[in-house]
């Protein structure tokens, strides 16, 4: 094993694994420092998959629960196995993070398991339970992710007080559960325990749940889960909660001290970058602890490197894979590009949630001319045939060009329609062009369709 790489890639997670990769597709001798035992980052091990492993199984539990019955389909005796369901969440995760291991073998990167610090802007120091060595590179790519970040007075104990990592394993259905922020995170894991039983508290700093959304969506969205179930209280101001006997309290200012079985953490995401080393090659963060790059993603370090959620942007897989092909492409080809503009966002509750470009607001805010079209799930044939007739797609366009800025989409299946609506946008689509399409029926897709020929007021079914 050779210790002098074309490129050393730390953490591998989906920015990092996709990295090294690509990396050595593309010819380069690659290394990939990860710390924990399982490939694939807080993605596969602790974040997108296991999530979506619960938020589909608590979402079959509720359709037998409550759903069926409209499908004239009687079940009794329904029983919640909670640790068959947890389980089987591991085993997805297993077999995703087994799956890395087996790319990295075929694709010829060298793994190293350890924790990563910068030693030199070349040479990177490995630390593990078998001792310490230092491997060296032309070029080093840090992709270290995120960590979740705590508020002063909330006593962390990574039991009853945590993170979305103990939400997504909690051993029980707690009787009721507060969870802190409504963003992501805390509307996704709360509805998984919901949807299994717990009351669901969910404390808002803000007026709104997933306050940078557009905000007819975040209305509409707040709506519908409060139908659901979940309670919320925004402008809440969490000054503290500690564990009290075999449960905990919350302290809110202004209101009486909430007693419930567990607290979710769920405030945002900090860069994680702790022991790396930066301070000592003069490695420049913000200070929120974001690394600082340029259009490359180069560090203001030569050779030094940063992609995904330690990196500016939003904190979302795809973000840190594109971002990751875009970083070592460009070092090897002197190409490698990404549009903003077009990472889409999907929350995966039911229904979903999903956007790409910008917002209503946000095009206000910038003073640019729009026209808007929205079409309703309830006027389409496969909606009604699904028994899912929440939500809409709204979908805005220049208002001179026509070209679209931004689609917004709460309904069934938004996370999977909105990737119609970034390859339209990444081709520079009009609105029109998306409404002469031909859309199969019956789809929801056509709702796409309907949205696009509603922005020239020219919608079929409506
Ligand atoms: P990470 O995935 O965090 O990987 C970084 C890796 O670096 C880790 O494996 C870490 O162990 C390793 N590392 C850190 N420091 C060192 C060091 N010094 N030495 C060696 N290794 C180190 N995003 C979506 O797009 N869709 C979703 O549905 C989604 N769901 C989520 C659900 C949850 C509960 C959470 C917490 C996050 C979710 N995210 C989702 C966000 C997504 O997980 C992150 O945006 C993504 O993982 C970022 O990728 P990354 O490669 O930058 O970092
Ligand atoms: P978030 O940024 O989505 O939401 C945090 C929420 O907490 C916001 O609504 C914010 O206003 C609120 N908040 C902040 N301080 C508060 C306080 N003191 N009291 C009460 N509320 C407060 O963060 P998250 O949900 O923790 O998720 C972290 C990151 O993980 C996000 O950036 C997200 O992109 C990523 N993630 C993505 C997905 C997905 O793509 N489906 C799923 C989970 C997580």
């Amino acid at each position: 094993m050779s210790d002098r790489y074309d490129l050393i890639v730390i953490g591998a997670g989906p920015g990092g694994y996709v990295a090294a990769i690509r990396a050595s597709q593309l010819g380069l001798n690659v290394a990939c420092i990860e710390k924990e035992p399982e490939l694939g980052g807080t993605c596969l091990r602790v974040g997108c998959i296991p999530s979506k492993a619960l938020l589909v199984s608590s979402e079959r539990y509720e359709e037998v629960t409550k759903h069926f019955s409209a499908h004239g389909i009687e079940v009794s005796g329904v029983e919640l196995k909670l640790d068959k369901m947890l389980a089987r969440k591991d085993k997805v995760v297993k077999a995703l993070t087994g799956g890395i291991k087996m790319l990295f073998k075929k694709n010829k990167v060298t793994r190293y398991e350890g924790h990563a610090s910068l030693v030199s802007p070349t040479e990177v120091k490995v630390t593990s339970a078998k001792g310490e060595e230092t491997i060296s590179a032309e070029r080093v790519l840090i992709a270290t992710g995120s960590v979740p970040a705590n508020l002063p007075g909330i006593e962390w104990d990574g039991d009853r007080i945590g993170g979305s990592t103990e939400a997504l394993a909690y051993p029980e259905v707690p009787g009721h559960l507060v969870v802190i922020g409504a963003g992501v995170i805390g509307l996704e894991l709360g509805s998984v325990w919901r949807r299994l039983g717990a009351k669901v508290t969910v404390l808002e700093y803000m007026n709104t749940a997933m306050p940078g959304m557009d905000a007819e969506l975040s209305a509409e969205a707040v709506k519908i889960f409060k139908k659901q179930g979940i309670e919320f209280q925004f402008g809440a101001k969490v000054t503290g909660a500690r564990v009290e006997g075999e449960g905990c309290v919350v302290e809110c200012e202004g209101s009486e001290p909430i007693r419930c079985d567990r607290v979710l953490m769920s405030v945002g995401r900090r860069p994680n970058t702790e022991g790396l080393g930066l301070d000592s090659i003069g490695v420049e963060v913000d200070r929120r602890g974001v690394i600082q790059v340029n259009e490359h993603f180069e560090t203001n370090v030569k050779g030094v490197f940063a992609i995904g959620d330690v990196a500016p942007g939003p904190m979302l897989a795809h973000k840190a894979e594109e971002e990751g092909v875009a970083c070592v492409e460009h070092m090897v080809t002197g190409y490698g590009h990404i549009n903003y503009d077009t990472i889409p966002s999907v929350v995966y509750t039911h229904p979903e949630i999903a956007s790409v470009g910008r917002s209503e607001e946000a095009l206000k805010e910038a003073g640019v001319p729009y026209k808007q079209g929205k079409f309703p799930y309830i006027a389409n044939g496969r909606a009604r045939a699904i028994g899912s007739t929440d939500g809409f797609v709204k979908v805005l366009a220049h208002a001179e060009t026509d070209r679209i800025l931004g689609v917004h989409i709460i309904g069934s299946n938004a996370g999977d329609l909105i990737a119609e609506a970034a390859v339209s946008m990444e081709f520079g689509a009009s609105s029109e062009d998306v409404a002469r399409s031909c859309h199969a029926h019956p789809t929801l897709a056509e709702i796409m369709k309907e949205a696009a020929l509603a922005v020239d007021g020219r919608a079929l079914h409506m």
